[in-house]
């Protein structure tokens, strides 16, 4: 790419962003040390309008986006001229359609490994949560109708020792084995579309077909992408397949999981509990699972530290710099 900072440079101009969602402070501020920014000001995530409008107005040469900004090939097509790079605030890049912004030239970059320690505690808060009955506790204590300790009291299923299958055995999924297998001494499985190397395996069963990875797993947890192969991959005859008294765990995508379906398998206790933080639909979420007790849900919190927030924009705020200087960067998509 080639830079398009020079030209400004030369007329002591700052480079143009619009910034689709409010940030921690420390990155507004350097933000608004080294560019001419425009901010979303609603608490909410824009319409594909207002963001083109805000593009215009701004004549911005950068888009900060959230996973939450659909920008497809209908929006990237009515992008102004000036917008040469697309920045979003997560690993995760399907609400984005790579091959539109490739067709006009726009840089994509996002956020990898930087926030798959904080993904994968959720991973684990979820499992233990899930298997542990931890919402059914919680609701107990706060409706005041614990009666004290009984040796039948919300059994749950044992962590320590269990198979767990992951989906996805990438960066967020291999965080999550390693912890799986040091602190619960969990026996661990996996599929990937391709096998990985040995040294990256640590160890872990390779399933060639998802399939037999089901039949394997005790713990489930999704961590593949949202892509054409994995949507919907969760559905009723593959629910099956999962041991009775499995515990299913997403932090993926919610569009992985058929909601109806797992619903269903909940009710039924095929499935003996769900740890969810991510929703087909999002805000909305299926309202079967709210009704259910042996669901332990989470608004979307994978990487939501302090820490890993703030990191996670500096590593994007330092592409966008490399970038816009025509220099390449790892973490840039297209
Ligand atoms: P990654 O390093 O690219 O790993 C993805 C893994 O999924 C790879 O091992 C890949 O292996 C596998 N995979 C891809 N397509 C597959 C398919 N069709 N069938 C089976 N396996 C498939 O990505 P990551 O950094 O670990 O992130 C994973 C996902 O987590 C993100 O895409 C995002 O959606 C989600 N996420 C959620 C949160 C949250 O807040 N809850 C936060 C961050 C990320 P192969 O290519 O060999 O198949």
């Amino acid at each position: 790419m080639e830079s398009f900072t020079d030209d400004r440079q030369r007329r002591g101009e700052l480079p143009r962003l619009v910034v689709t969602r409010a940030l921690p402070d420390e990155l507004s501020r350097r933000i608004a040390r080294g560019w001419d920014v425009w901010t979303n000001p609603f608490d909410r995530t824009l319409t594909a309008d207002e963001l083109i409008a805000a593009a215009e107005r701004q004549r911005a040469e950068v888009l900060l986006v959230m996973a939450m900004d659909r920008i497809d090939a209908q929006v990237i097509e009515r992008l102004p001229d000036a917008v040469r790079i697309i920045a979003t605030l997560s690993v995760g890049h399907d609400h984005i359609d790579l091959d539109a912004a490739r067709a006009r030239g726009i840089a994509v970059v996002h956020t990898p490994d930087i926030l798959s320690d904080a993904v994968s505690e959720i991973a684990l808060m979820l499992m233990l949560c899930a298997a542990r009955r931890a919402r059914e506790g919680e609701r107990m204590l706060y409706e005041r109708t614990w009666q004290g300790w009984s040796p039948t009291q919300l059994l749950g299923r044992d962590v320590t020792g269990a198979r767990l299958g992951v989906l996805g055995m990438g960066r967020i999924g291999r965080t999550i084995a390693r912890r799986a297998r040091t602190a619960f001494d969990m026996e661990l499985h996996y599929h990937n579309r391709s096998r990985l190397a040995p040294g990256l395996e640590e160890g872990a069963i390779y399933h060639p077909d998802a399939e037999g990875l089901l039949a394997a797993s005790d713990f489930l947890v999704l961590a593949a992408p949202s892509n054409p192969q994995t949507r919907g991959f969760l559905n009723r005859e593959r629910l099956a397949l999962l041991p009775r008294g499995a515990i299913v765990v997403n932090i993926a995508r919610g569009d992985l999981v058929d909601d109806e379906a797992l619903v269903a398998a909940l009710q039924s206790g095929h499935v003996a509990a769900a740890g969810l933080d991510v929703f087909n639909g999002e805000p909305d979420i299926h309202p079967g699972y709210l009704d259910l007790p042996n669901v332990f849900l989470q608004p979307h919190q994978g990487s939501s530290t302090v820490g890993t927030r703030v990191r996670m924009g500096h590593m994007l705020l330092d592409a966008i710099e490399a970038c816009s200087a025509g220099q390449s960067v790892p973490n840039r998509l297209v």
